[in-house]
């Protein structure tokens, strides 16, 4: 069922989510429950792997899943955990054979495991704080292979530290954990953590981010402390989860949390789904069936008659054809988009079904100006933007109009510092904009929208507007108020709960608007609010843009090529042409200017043009 489809029906939808909660638990629970039941002591023993390996999963999707961005280096964590925990835990008068050389200040904790696993989680926590401070100023493909590089130190390190970790030797002697119940409350646990940190703040600011890094930034999210937080929030659990695995082999090495460990829980990770925390779960249940059953035909096995040969390797293959298959054949993983629990779309239709929450107030906007002044920029000698002054006053829509490429965009640009300006400045009420860092724009009330759509795709349309409000600074509670309020304000509410890469066009574009004003702003910046709509959509846009500026006295910058649309809305036009301000003035002025009519219709048919009148799209009379 379409999200669309459960909206409209919101018991069903809280019965649904209900459902999947228990599904997805389910799965884990009852996987385990058959592992012991019919294949006893082996079983038992897979079973206590295989939550034990939920918790390493879903620790390692929360960095990927909300980031986007695969990570091969949890490993290292794992192995961080593992060995911490081992050397707290295990009994004294072992550890001085197993370890003679181990420096006196670790030497001889004897802690039981609950009582080492809080030191682990601050080892972690030091560990992901520091590794994260690098890698989270990276995306794509060199954050995944700084992840790498983090796991091959970490396993040459491992190595050579033989005083501690008996380097590529066994080490041994850590105590056993045979509770099966114990690691499947961790691994509950660590999906309530991963589920609760996802509709977090921090968990929507990094999808945010993940789905659209410049739209994320210019709403006022910091990148990189976004990644930072997925890090070191997935980094610690993978510790813990990492001192858990250990527990549990009670006999490790280096090499047990290398390359092949890190391979199987990417192939976990990825064959469930890697967007959502239930996808961490069955990708685990999954893959360790697959692993299981293709283990025991390993060593050959007589089918009807016809025996197989012994084949080695074959679980690592069939780990590599599993991940081939499903990004073949369905690339969002076995679950996709399907989540455990609850998402803030069941929340908010709770809400609305519910008692109606207090709608705050816009905040108030006291006669604040952004001033351009002499704002200049080229771009490998082609000058876009030169000399541009022009001022955007509170409660006024005015008007920025000119043919394609005459540097519109480009100024929208300069002023909310996604480009640095060659000279000139913005600055509003006597604060320069020009020069701070981009995501502290909205610190001084100006919002903008981007020409072409640039939503936060993997989002639903609440979360977009939700998330826009929490980065302008609200608190939770007023950012889902100001959420339903912008919602309403472009007649979403009915689709809220639909991804934002679902929504029919106009709708896309009204969301972007909306995403804007959910923070509130002072001045705000819509390039080409219009553009793609049919006349219907865009008068009734025009209406709620006037309704808008006239209600909150906010400043609104409009750039469009429309003028019947721009003549309606704005007193006050201001007119580009290659890159320089050509006119500026009240629509009569603007459109009487001749280099206005040139710059429109082009210098030859500026004669026929007063016989014949211009396409109606780019007609001059209101
Ligand atoms: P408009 O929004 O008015 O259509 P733009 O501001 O998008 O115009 O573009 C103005 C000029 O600047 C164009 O010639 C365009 O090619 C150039 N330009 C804009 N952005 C860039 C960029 N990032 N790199 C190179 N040239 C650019
Ligand atoms: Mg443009």
């Amino acid at each position: 069922m379409s999200d669309a489809a459960l909206h409209a029906h919101p018991a069903r939808l809280r019965a649904a989510n209900w459902i999947r909660t228990l599904a997805a638990l389910a799965v884990l629970i009852g996987t385990v429950v058959i592992l012991t039941v019919v294949f006893g002591r082996t079983g038992e023993r897979i079973a206590l792997l295989m939550c034990v390996n939920v918790a390493a999963v879903v620790a390692l999707a929360v960095f990927c899943g909300n980031t986007g961005i695969v990570s091969f280096g949890h490993g290292a964590f794992m192995a961080l955990g593992a060995y911490a925990s081992g050397i707290l835990t295990m009994p004294a008068g072992l550890q001085r054979s197993a370890l003679p050389e181990l420096p006196g200040w670790m030497a001889g904790y004897e802690l039981t495991l609950l009582g080492a696993l809080p030191v682990v989680l601050l080892v972690g926590l030091g560990f992901a704080l520091l590794t994260g401070s690098a890698v989270s100023r990276l995306v794509g493909a060199s954050a995944a292979i700084s992840t790498l590089g983090l796991l091959i130190i970490v396993h040459s390190i491992a190595i050579s530290a033989r005083e501690i970790t008996r380097g590529s030797q066994t080490f041994y002697g850590v105590p056993r954990i045979t509770d099966l119940a114990f690691v499947l409350a961790a691994a509950f646990l660590f999906v309530i953590i991963a589920r609760l940190y996802r509709e977090s703040r921090w968990g929507l600011f990094v999808r945010a981010v993940r789905d659209d890094e410049d739209a994320a930034t210019a709403l006022g999210i910091s990148p990189r402390r976004a990644r930072l937080v997925a890090w070191t929030l997935s980094g610690t659990l993978a510790t813990l989860a990492g001192a858990l695995y250990g527990h549990s082999l009670g006999a490790f090495s280096p090499a047990s949390f290398y390359l092949g460990l890190v391979f199987a829980h990417v192939v976990m990770m990825i064959v469930g789904g890697m967007n959502s925390v239930g996808g961490a779960v069955v990708g685990v249940v999954a893959v360790t069936i697959l692993q299981n059953t293709v283990r025991n035909l390993e060593g050959g096995i007589t089918l009807g008659g016809i025996t197989l040969p012994e084949v080695f390797g074959l679980t690592t293959v069939s780990l590599g054809i599993a991940i081939l298959l499903v990004i073949w054949l369905r690339p969002q993983g076995l679950v996709g988009g399907f989540e455990l629990g609850p998402g803030a779309g069941a929340r908010l239709l709770t809400r609305i079904t519910g008692r109606a929450p207090q709608t705050p107030a816009p905040r108030p906007v006291t006669t604040e100006t952004l001033h351009a002044r002499g704002l200049s920029r080229s771009f490998a000698g082609v000058k876009a933007v030169t000399d541009v002054s022009f001022d955007v006053p509170a409660g006024r829509i005015t008007g920025l109009i000119g043919p394609n490429g005459a540097g519109k965009s480009t100024l929208v640009n300069l002023i909310t510092c996604q480009y640095t300006a060659d000279s000139g400045t913005a600055e509003i009420d006597g604060v320069q904009l020009t020069g701070l860092p981009r995501h502290r724009i909205i610190d001084n009330r100006v919002a903008r929208s981007f020409q072409n759509l640039r939503l936060f795709s993997g989002l639903t349309a609440f979360e977009n507007v939700l998330v826009a409000a929490l980065a302008a600074g609200s608190d939770r509670k007023t950012a889902n108020a100001i959420a339903l309020r912008e919602l309403d304000a472009f007649d979403l509410g009915s689709i809220a709960a639909m991804r934002a890469d679902n929504l029919p066009y106009g709708a896309r574009k009204r969301l972007e608007i909306a995403r804007a004003l959910a923070q509130d702003p002072a001045i705000l910046l819509l390039d080409e609010p219009a553009a793609g709509m049919n006349p219907t959509e865009t008068d009734d846009l025009a209406d709620r843009l006037i309704r808008i500026s006239e209600d909150r006295n906010i400043g609104i910058l409009l750039i469009d090529h429309d003028l019947r649309f721009v003549n309606r809305l704005c007193s006050h036009i201001v007119v580009m042409n290659r890159g320089a301000k050509i006119a500026e003035g009240d629509p009569e002025e603007v459109r009487a200017d001749p280099q206005v009519i040139e710059a429109y219709i082009g210098r030859g048919r500026v004669a026929r043009a007063a016989d014949a009148p211009p396409p109606k799209d780019q007609a001059l009379a209101p």
